[in-house]
């Protein structure tokens, strides 16, 4: 199979951009999981997306937070506010 450029979602053929959909099945289940009709886990045991590539989204944001001059206490701060009641991605 050469799936692996192309959105998960069978109808539709937007190439991959982040958890093995495009940019619109991807805002479309964001959209479902903040709004608590289901969870990332969810559709992940589901098959309809990957799990989150998360070490390559550390080094992206490590990159941009040195860049931004973000210190590591203010990105937990944020982590913490972030987990105590925001919607996770
Ligand atoms: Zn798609």
């Amino acid at each position: 199979m050469s799936n692996s450029e192309k959105c998960l979602n069978p109808k539709c053929d937007n190439p991959t951009k982040v958890r093995g959909v495009c940019w619109t099945c991807y805002n479309h289940m964001q959209r479902l999981v903040t709004t608590g009709q289901t969870t990332w886990d969810k559709l992940e045991e589901s098959g309809v997306c990957l799990p989150r590539q998360r070490q390559n989204h550390t080094a992206a944001r490590e990159w941009i937070d040195a860049i931004a001059g973000v210190t590591e206490k203010k990105r937990k701060t944020h982590a913490k506010a972030k987990a105590a009641g925001k919607k996770e991605n």
